[in-house]
């Protein structure tokens, strides 16, 4: 996260409990593997941000936050990164982020 904030750690914690709670459950009673779970929370943010985004592009809002599709995903990537214990300098992360030849 880019600055301390009381809510924002407050919001963290919540967070985390629910989708604990969520993870727990349906690894507990589902056929799912853990990356299976957490891959399909990881789409429930994504949607969170699209909803949130959407709304800010059609009717503002006084938090002033404008959306930027790519700059706000990689900030979100980031923070997934940095809290998945990722290394960011892994060669793996060369691949993923390298263009698909034939594409600038
Ligand atoms: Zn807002």
């Amino acid at each position: 996260m880019s600055k301390a904030d009381p809510a924002q750690d407050w919001l963290l914690k919540r967070a985390q409990l629910a989708l604990n709670g969520s993870y727990a459950e349906v690894v507990s009673n589902t056929s799912l593997t853990p990356l299976e779970a957490l891959e399909a929370m990881a789409a429930a943010l994504g949607m969170l941000y699209r909803d949130a985004a959407e709304q800010h592009r059609q009717n503002g809002c006084v938090c002033g936050w404008a959306p930027n599709g790519l700059l706000d995903v990689l900030v979100l990537q980031r923070e997934l990164m940095r809290h998945c214990g990722v290394d960011d300098d892994d060669e793996l992360l060369d691949l993923v982020l390298a263009a698909p030849m034939g594409h600038g």
